[in-house]
C-alpha cells in the first residue's frame, strides 16, 4: 500500500526539533529504547541525532570526553568523531565535516534548539548509563571552536546554552574570527542562504495567490495550460539587498506581468501615494494599481521607488555599468 503523504515527510524527514508533546523537562528515562519511543533521541547507539543537511534535533550526554563540562545552563559540549569503536579511546583529529558537528554548525546558524539528555551513573568502558537517560529540556548553539583537546587531539568544541522560557533563538554567524572557512562552514553558509530563498518565495508565492497570477497595472493573466494556470512575476517595488535594502515583506511585493515587470523595474512605470500607476517618462497617469484588502502595499516603499528614478540617466548609467 501507498505511504500516505505525512508518513512519506516522516520517514523522509527524521529530524523533529523542539520537546516532543507529552514529554516534560527533568522526566525519566530508563533505556535508549524508551528515548526513542517517546521521541525524544531517535539515533540509537549514537550521542548526536541529526545530519549535516537539516541540524541536530538532539544529543545524549554521556560524559564520554574529558573536555566535556556540564553545567545546568551552560554545556562545553565535543563533538564526535576522532574515536576508537573498541578501546573508546581518541586515536585521531576531530573535524566540521563530521555529520554531527557540521549539523551543530547547521543550528548555530539557522537558530535551531537542541533536545539535551544527560546519562545517569555512567560507568564502565563502553560508558553505559546505568541510572537511565533525564531530559533537561531545549539548549542552543551559542558558540564553536577547535582547539587541542586533553588526549592530545584536535577536538570540535561547541558552547551551548539552555534557552530561557519565552526566549526566541537567533540565527548566528558561524565562520571563525580571523580564520578561514572550513568546508563544513561553507556547507552550512549554503544551506542557510538556500533556506532563505525558500522563505522569500513563501512571500512571493503569497502575493502571486492573492491576484491569481493576474497583473496589478495591466490586469493581464498570462495562461499557460489547459487548465488554466497561468504565469506571473513577483516585483520588489524598494529593491532587496544593498544599497536598497528593501524589505522582505508582502507589503514590498506587487503581482506584475512580465512586461509590467521590465517597466516598473527600469522607472518607466511609477506608483503615486495614491497607487496611482504613472508612465515614468511624461509623469502622467496612465492607470490605478490594482489591489485587494489583505495586500497593504508599503508607501514609504514606493516612495523610494519613485525617489530612485528622480534622477533617471545616473541610475540607467549605473544598471548598464553592472551588466
Ligand atoms: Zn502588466
Amino acid at each position: 500500500m501507498a505511504k500516505t503523504k505525512a508518513a512519506k515527510a516522516k520517514s523522509a524527514n527524521p529530524v523533529n526539533f523542539g520537546t516532543p508533546p507529552g514529554v516534560s523537562e527533568g522526566q525519566h528515562f530508563k533505556s535508549h529504547a524508551e528515548l526513542h519511543a517517546a521521541g525524544v533521541h531517535r539515533q540509537s547507539g549514537s550521542g548526536i541525532s541529526g545530519t549535516a543537511h537539516q541540524g541536530v534535533d538532539s544529543i545524549v550526554l554521556s560524559g564520554g570526553y574529558l573536555d566535556d563540562e556540564y553545567g545546568e545552563h551552560e554545556i562545553i559540549y565535543t563533538g564526535e568523531g576522532g574515536r576508537d569503536r573498541e578501546t573508546r579511546r581518541m586515536v585521531a583529529d576531530q573535524t566540521l565535516d563530521a555529520p554531527g558537528n557540521a549539523g551543530l554548525l547547521l543550528n548555530q546558524a539557522l537558530g535551531k534548539p537542541v533536545r539535551v539528555i544527560r546519562g545517569l551513573n555512567i560507568s564502565g568502558k563502553r560508558r553505559q548509563a546505568t541510572g537511565g537517560y533525564e531530559y533537561c529540556g531545549l539548549f542552543r548553539v551559542a558558540g564553536h571552536w577547535i582547539t587541542t583537546g586533553k588526549e592530545g587531539f584536535r577536538v570540535c568544541q561547541f558552547r551551548m546554552l539552555k534557552i530561557a522560557p519565552g526566549e526566541t533563538v537567533q540565527p548566528q554567524p558561524v565562520s571563525l574570527a580571523g580564520d578561514t572557512d572550513t568546508d563544513a562552514e561553507a556547507a552550512v553558509r549554503r544551506i542557510v542562504s538556500s533556506a532563505r530563498r525558500q522563505r522569500d518565495s513563501k512571500v512571493v508565492r503569497q502575493v502571486k495567490e492573492m491576484y491569481n497570477d493576474t497583473c496589478q497595472m495591466c490586469g493581464l493573466r498570462l495562461v499557460v495550460s489547459p487548465d488554466g494556470d497561468a504565469i506571473s512575476e513577483a516585483a520588489h517595488i524598494q529593491a532587496l539587498g544593498e544599497p536598497h535594502n528593501g524589505p522582505d515583506k508582502i507589503g514590498n511585493v506587487l503581482c506584475l506581468c512580465p512586461n509590467c515587470h521590465a517597466l516598473f523595474d527600469r522607472g518607466a512605470r511609477q506608483l503615486s501615494d495614491g497607487f496611482e500607476v504613472i508612465d515614468g517618462l511624461t509623469q502622467k497617469m496612465v492607470g490605478v494599481l490594482n489591489r485587494v484588502r489583505e495586500h497593504q502595499i508599503a508607501r514609504e516603499c514606493v516612495q523610494s521607488h519613485r525617489a530612485r528614478w528622480a534622477d533617471r540617466p545616473a541610475v540607467l548609467a549605473e544598471l548598464d555599468a553592472q551588466s
